[in-house]
């Protein structure tokens, strides 16, 4: 006998996490499925917790757009639920002439986005802002943010309890047949398919694109080739002279070796960029040496000794090295011609920024409908 619900979500990360809660306000019956034993286990406990403003994303992209109206839902989300987070601010630094320019980029991308309050100054300004910083100028965020995002998570789900919908762990799902206008399930190696959907969301992460091979007859060339790039993070030992975040100019893959602030005021720096084949969250005490050189070009006095390797994040691409960075996918059947399948793929960062904007698309595409 198949189980018939409304609505199932594969995954419960952050977003699926806000996606079950949009779908259950909006009155769908939904089940949110998760194969580990907890949710927000992977890619959703693996990053620097930070709100991003929306600044760097090219204009018009999902990314830019769900990042903007995704950080003010946001903040307005943390404020009415209680939830743990600051509205800290961030310094973009230049740590050579070299890099105004890039600077400049910046901030004009960030006006095309909409993030309005970005502003910069002189190195003497920046100085007074965090006395122990290296630059030589810097853009300011005042809009950028730290959140707990595990409370941030627990929210989500309480939400979506209170209006009926059921998160299942320890269940996999391993494939998908679209039937008769629904979508069967098979779930945890059942030989039978235990669950019938009117319409299946894939937010599996990193297996997003894995779980999309897994559904009968989907055209192949609508599934991206799924990249990996690890970012390893390492954490300092005493206590970081910054009160804000302290960005450099971004690298290709990522944005640099950073600094970022939790809640308790501990520093850790990173993500880096290692790009790999196979699922690994080991952190390489050798990649110290890069570290210490990338964080004293804007902190001068970070000692020998006060980096100890922490954790590491998968960013779940789908482009490759030296490719050009791809923007979010929310595909629906306007995309991939399938009913009832909604697949997000390449939801890296600013994916939790942008989680309350991306669950209010998928809302849409299934009311659409
Ligand atoms: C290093 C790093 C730093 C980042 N920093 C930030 C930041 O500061 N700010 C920001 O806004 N964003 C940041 N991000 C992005 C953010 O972390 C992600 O966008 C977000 O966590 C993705 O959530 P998700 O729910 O899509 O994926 P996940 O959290 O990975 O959730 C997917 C879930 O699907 C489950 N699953 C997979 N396959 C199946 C299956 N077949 N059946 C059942 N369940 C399945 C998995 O077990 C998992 O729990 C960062 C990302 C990385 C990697």
């Amino acid at each position: 006998m198949t189980d018939m619900v409304d609505c199932v979500v594969v995954g419960a990360g952050v977003i699926g996490l806000a996606v079950a809660r949009q779908l259950a306000l909006d009155g769908h019956e939904t089940l949110l499925v998760e194969r580990q034993e907890a949710f927000g286990t992977e890619t959703s406990s693996r990053h620097s917790e930070v709100i991003h403003a929306g600044i760097y994303y090219s204009a018009g992209s999902l990314k830019a757009q769900l990042c903007v109206r995704g950080r003010e839902l946001l903040y307005e989300y943390c404020a009415a639920r209680g939830i743990d987070h600051r509205r800290c601010g961030k310094l973009i630094v230049a740590t050579q002439p070299g890099q105004i320019a890039d600077l400049e980029r910046i901030a004009a991308a960030a006006r095309r986005n909409g993030v309005e309050d970005l502003y910069p100054v002189s190195r003497d300004e920046a100085l007074r802002l965090e006395p122990s910083l290296q630059c030589v100028a810097a853009l300011v965020s005042p809009s950028t943010g730290i959140i707990d995002s595990h409370g941030y998570m627990l929210s989500l789900l309480g939400d979506a309890e209170s209006k009926g919908a059921t998160l299942a762990l320890l269940s996999t799902v391993s494939a998908l047949r679209p039937a008769g206008g629904a979508v069967e399930l098979w779930v945890s190696g059942e030989p039978q398919p235990l669950l019938k959907a009117r319409w299946v969301v894939n937010c599996a992460g990193l297996h997003a694109p894995e779980l999309a091979r897994r559904i009968e007859g989907f055209p192949a060339a609508q599934v991206p080739r799924a990249w990996y790039a690890k970012g390893n993070y390492f954490t300092l030992a005493g206590r970081a002279p910054f009160s804000r975040l302290i960005y450099p100019v971004p690298e290709p893959g990522g944005l640099g070796v950073h600094l970022t602030l939790d809640l308790g005021g501990q520093a850790r720096f990173g993500p880096d960029v290692e790009w790999i084949d196979a699922l690994d969250y080991s952190v390489d005490p050798r990649r110290s040496g890069q570290f210490y050189a990338a964080i004293r070009a804007y902190w001068p006095q970070l000692r020998d000794g006060q980096l100890a390797p922490a954790y590491a994040g998968i960013r779940p691409k789908i482009s490759g090295p030296g490719e050009p960075a791809a923007d979010f996918r929310i595909d629906g059947p306007v995309v991939h011609g399938v009913a009832g399948i909604v697949n997000l793929f390449g939801i890296e960062s600013p994916g939790l920024t942008a989680s309350l904007a991306i669950a209010e698309r998928v809302g849409e595409i299934v009311a659409g409908a």
